[in-house]
């Protein structure tokens, strides 16, 4: 009978061999749509480390923010400095939005800086921070965004994050992470904290 380390040593063999095929068979190269969506933690944290891990490789990047908070943005502050431009929206968190038309000019001149990035090749990232709630609240219009994320540059790299990802937005990307809550410290009292929630 085998032992626990010769049948520990045939899986691992196994697995080793699907993914090197997997590997093998990951031939394309292009720009990719990503979605982080859910309602845990880290959706945006974890659209500004993608940034980071561009800026890193000396690619060049740009970020939306769709809906800014009352509070100072620590990858802006860190970002602006390394040379990518933010476009932000000029209001505040979603439960504060209360004037559609004042929510809608302010999407609109937001989305429009938007557009100009994901048509400029120059460009290899495009972070659109909290894009999805222009589509849920029908600030913007969703064949408007499929299409101008569709005629992008080819190698163009776009990351969306936020709650309630549209159908489409899903549909149309090639990779879709959804964050699950399984506890979170506000939950029990614990305030924003700098450096961690913004
Ligand atoms: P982060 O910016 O920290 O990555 P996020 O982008 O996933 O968070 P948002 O819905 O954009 O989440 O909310 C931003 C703020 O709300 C952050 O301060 C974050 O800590 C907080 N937050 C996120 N998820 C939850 C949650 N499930 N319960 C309470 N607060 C949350
Ligand atoms: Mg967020």
């Amino acid at each position: 009978m085998l032992d626990k380390q010769q049948k520990h040593s045939q899986r691992q063999q196994r697995l080793k061999q699907k993914v090197d095929a997997n590997i093998a068979a990951a031939t394309k190269v292009q720009g990719v749509l990503m979605v982080i969506s859910g309602n845990g933690k880290g959706k945006s944290t974890a659209g500004f480390g993608n940034v980071c891990r561009a800026v890193g490789h000396g690619m060049s990047a740009a970020v939306v923010q769709f809906i800014k908070g009352t509070m100072d943005c620590g990858e802006r502050n860190l970002l602006e400095k390394f040379g990518v431009p933010f476009e932000v929206m000029a209001t505040g968190f979603t439960w504060e939005t209360q004037n559609r038309e004042t929510d809608t000019i302010a999407c609109q001149k937001a989305w429009q800086q938007a557009k100009q990035w994901l048509e400029d090749p120059t460009i290899d990232m495009v972070l659109l921070d909290e894009l999805t709630y222009m589509l849920s609240y029908h600030y913007l219009d969703v064949e408007e965004v499929l299409s101008a994320l569709k005629n992008r540059p080819a190698m163009q790299h776009v990351i969306i994050t936020g709650r309630n990802a549209h159908r489409k937005l899903i549909e149309m990307a090639d990779t879709v992470s959804t964050i699950e809550p399984t506890k979170h410290a506000f939950e029990v009292g614990v305030m924003a904290q700098k450096g961690l929630d913004f």
